[in-house]
Formats: C-alpha cells, structure tokens, sequence
C-alpha cells in the first residue's frame, strides 16, 4: 500500500476510431497502472498500456453491470492504489459520460483528477459520415440532446442542426415528438451508426420516415441522430465511406511486429482489418563459442530478424561495428538493406530478385570468385534452402548462423473461430511460413470453407507457391513485391 492517493484521469476516448484519442489521452494511457472503461471504448487503445490492469465496467448482456455508484467507487479505491488510474470513456467524458459524476466523487473524496477532453461521437461521426454541424446559409446554431428518454423537444429552437445521442431505440417517437414541436416532416435527417468505425452505416431520410428506413435496415445503437438542412451537404462531402475499400473485410496473416505497415496501409484505404498473428518468433539464445564476423569474406542477410540477431549477438561478445570493416555484406530485400543503413552500415549488395543463380552472380561481380570464401548467413530455420547449398557447391564455407526461429503461435483456437465468423473479403500471407502457418493453425477443412468467401493476396511468388501447394489457389500478387504495391493490387482486384 502506498501513502499518498493518486490521481484519476477521466480521459475522452474518442468515438471509436482509435486514431482519434488526443496525443494528451495517449501520453496519460502510457503511464497508466489501471485503466478502467466501458463498452464504446475501442479496446485497441488499451495496447497503449499494455502493462496496466485493464478493468472493464461496462454493460455486458451475459453478467451483472456495475451501477454508477459502483463506478465511483472503484475510482476512489483504485486512487489508493495507484498512482495513475485512467477512467477511459467513449466520446467526451463530459458529454452524456457521466464524467462529471465521476468527478464529483472524486472531490468528496478529496481525490485529485484531471479531465482530457475527446472527440465526441455528435462530432466524429458526422465528420466521417461528411455532415457539417454548422454551414453558411444552411445553419448557424448546434444543439446536443440526450434522446433516450423520451426529450422533451418543445423549447428546442426551431432553426439549426439537432444531434441526438442514445436516440436509435426510441427513434419513432423522437421524430414524433420533433414534429410536434413544429419541425416540418420533410426536415432532413440522417443516422450514423458506429461512426468514425470500418463498420460505420449511415442512412439519410426525412423526419416523416427515417425511423421506417432505419427499422428496414436494422440500424442500432450506437448512433447518431442529425437533424437540420446540413445533412444535405452529405451527398457531395461523403468521403469515409468513398475510400476503395471501405467495406472491404481484410485479414492480415503475418507475424505482429512486421504486419504494422500492411494494416496501417489497409486501413487509410478504408478497409476494415483483422490481425491474425500465424508466426511467433522464438530468438534463440546467443551463439557459443560467439561468432566472429572478422572471419568472413561475406555476410548475406536475409531478413531484419537477421540483422537484429547478428547484432544483437555480436553486442553480446563485445563486437560493434568496427568489426565488420573489410567484410562484404550482401542484402536480400530493400528492407534488410534499410535495417543495415538505420545501423550506418552500406550494403555492398542489394540483388533486385531472390533467386539463387541472380544472387552468386551479383556477389562475384562484386567480389570475384565466391570459391574458397567464407560466408555467414543468418538465417531462419524454415527459410529457403537453396543459397547456402548452391555458394558449397560453387566451394564457398558456409556458416549459418540461428538467427530466429519462427514457430506457430500458442492458444489460438478462439482467435482462429473469431476469424471464422469474421469471413473476410481477403486475407493476405506476408511470407511462405505465414501461409503454411495459417493452414496449420486453420486445419484443412476451416481453409476450405473460408476460401469459398475470401479471395487470397501473397506479397510474392514464394509466399503464392507455398499457399498453392497447401491447396490454397492464390488470386493477388503485385509485380512488385512489396507492401504498398500488395495494397495497390487488393484495391485493383476489389474494383475490378
Ligand atoms: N460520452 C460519449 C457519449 C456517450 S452516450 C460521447 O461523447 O460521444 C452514448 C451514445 O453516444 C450512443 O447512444 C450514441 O448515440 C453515441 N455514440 C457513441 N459512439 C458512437 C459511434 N461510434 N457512432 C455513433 N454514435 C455513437
């Protein structure tokens, strides 16, 4: 137990999009030791802090919910606790958040707290659906109103854009009432459901006839209600939903480190993501006797793994840099090359194709004769083969250094059922090992079933051939085999 009480943050997650938590919400997440939230929080902000304790007091059909009284609480005993609590809420915590209430009860208690404002759902989701809440000529006033008890609508002004929260479940009669309160029926209005997300939905209608349209369409909370002349703008400012693949359902097979870039591409494209990790990487533990890479001729690096390694490695017997003057290096990928230049270090060569023949020509038109010479090569355990086989058959002496080893990740039964139920559009292997992983964990059967929907897209020709020869019939593959160009060939497939 420590002496002094902490401090509670009511921090605004925003209204789904992870993105859009303020840089100040990120920092405070960062150092939180308890962060406590509720269902409209995205749970893909709490890998912000991912060693705190993450206390869920939202409603969940299957369990007791907490009361609000719970709720204040638990803050107040969770302050003597830590130093840091994050009270996480969607939106605003201080629009309909109950922030304030919280915060109440911290000051009787004589907890000190801070509030990080977010963005709140009546402004991201109609930003994302291209609704503007004011506009020259079209309104010039905003009001917010809480729409789950039946409102009261007969002080509303009669001008000006109306946005309504927790108004789905009562829509009908909040139209009605809205009507009576002298709101013409041919008022436009429009409903965005889970805005600001892949999965926004967003239906435009008239007073009249929105709540017929949204029951047709089983539109559901959580959404937001705009009412006023703006939701006209909609038609020319729509741009969320434009993007190419907005809709689009894309699971990413890749190992978790590397997979960053294809899923941040994806998702500026529009498409909705889901990370299925089919490779761990098991680093093993360093080299004994440690390899001394003064003693080659060359070093070809395969993969950033390796580069990480062989560093990681020579660090550990006291090796930097130095030690590498008068060794040629070789990189396979622009990207290995780029892990080595982030390290200060010029590649020697950098072959444009991975192919065995290409590769012993490129390093003897750099360096002669590869016969006699000593190479080191870094190298998973389940990487191809053919190099090291073909530089002793020309009689270099090849030493392959146990870079990583990639192995199937553990528990992921319920992952690989949620994936199931997903039934992606497509789903993409990043490397040969994560399409036989993918199968692995999948099983024969889940593949099949899965490929009656999905269409599959492999970065390049080793990871295609390794899906084809489990049986997968691999149908995107950019020219070029890198990641902005695999995005580029999924948006091309889905257009065509
Ligand atoms: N504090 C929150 C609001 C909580 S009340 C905020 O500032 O946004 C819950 C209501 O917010 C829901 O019933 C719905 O009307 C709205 N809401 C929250 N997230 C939303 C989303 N992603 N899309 C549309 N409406 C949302």
């Amino acid at each position: 137990m420590k002496d002094a009480v902490g401090k509670v943050y009511l921090v605004g997650a925003g209204p789904g999009d992870p993105s859009l938590l303020t840089l100040r919400g990120k920092d405070i997440l960062e150092r939180a030791q308890v962060v406590i939230y509720d269902s409209l929080v995205n749970e893909s902000l709490l890998r912000h802090a991912p060693d705190a304790e993450h206390i869920f007091v939202g409603k969940r059909p299957d369990r007791h919910s907490l009361t609000q009284e719970d709720i204040n609480r638990l803050l107040i005993e969770q302050a003597k606790l830590a130093d840091c609590v994050v009270r996480l809420k969607g939106g605003d915590p201080f629009v309909f958040g109950r922030g304030g209430e919280e915060a109440a009860a911290l000051a009787d208690a004589g907890v000190s707290f801070e509030i990080v404002p977010g963005v709140t759902a009546g402004l991201g989701a109609t930003a994302y659906a291209g609704i503007p809440l004011t506009h020259r000529g079209a309104s010039d006033r905003v009001t917010f109103i809480a729409g789950h008890a039946r409102a009261d609508f007969d002080d509303l002004p009669n001008r000006g854009t109306l946005v309504l929260y927790m108004g789905v479940d009562k829509l009908a009669a909040n139209m009605r009432a809205l009507a009576a309160a002298g709101r013409t029926p041919d008022t436009p209005v429009a409903v965005v459901e889970w805005g600001t997300l892949p999965r926004q939905r967003c239906l435009v209608g008239t007073i009249q006839n929105i709540a017929n349209r949204c029951a047709e369409n089983e539109i559901e909370a959580p959404a937001i209600i705009v009412v006023g002349e703006v939701v006209n703008l909609r038609e020319s400012l729509s741009w969320f939903e434009q993007r190419p693949l907005f809709g689009t359902k894309v699971a990413v097979t890749r190992t978790q480190e590397r997979a960053a870039t294809l899923v941040q591409l994806l998702r500026e494209q529009g498409a909705d993501v889901f990370e299925f990790p089919t490779v761990a990487i098991e680093t093993p533990p360093p080299q004994t006797p440690p390899v001394r890479v003064s003693g080659y001729d060359w070093i070809i690096l395969t993969s950033i793994n390796g580069v990480d390694t062989l560093f990681e490695q020579m660090a550990a017997s006291g090796q930097d840099a130095r030690d590498l003057h008068g060794v040629m290096l070789c990189a396979i990928s622009a990207k290995t090359a780029e892990a080595l230049r982030d390290r200060s270090i010029r590649v020697d060569v950098v072959p444009e194709r991975y192919e065995t023949e290409f590769v012993l020509h490129e390093l003897e038109n750099a360096a002669g004769e590869i016969g006699g010479k000593r190479v080191l090569m870094p190298r998973a355990d389940i990487g191809r083969s053919s190099l090291p086989k073909a530089l002793r058959g020309r009689g270099a002496e090849v030493d392959e250094l146990q870079a990583y080893r990639t192995v199937v990740p553990q528990d992921m039964e319920a992952r690989a059922e949620e994936l199931m139920r997903y039934a992606p559009h497509y789903i993409t292997f990043g490397s040969a090992a994560s399409a036989r992983n993918f199968h692995e964990i999948l099983g024969a059967d889940r593949v099949a079933q899965l490929s009656e929907g999905s269409r599959y897209a492999a970065i390049g020709p080793i990871a295609a051939k390794a899906a084809q020869e489990l049986g997968i019939t691999v149908q995107v593959v950019p020219e070029v085999h890198r990641v902005p160009e695999l995005v580029n060939a999924i948006v091309q497939d889905r257009e065509s």
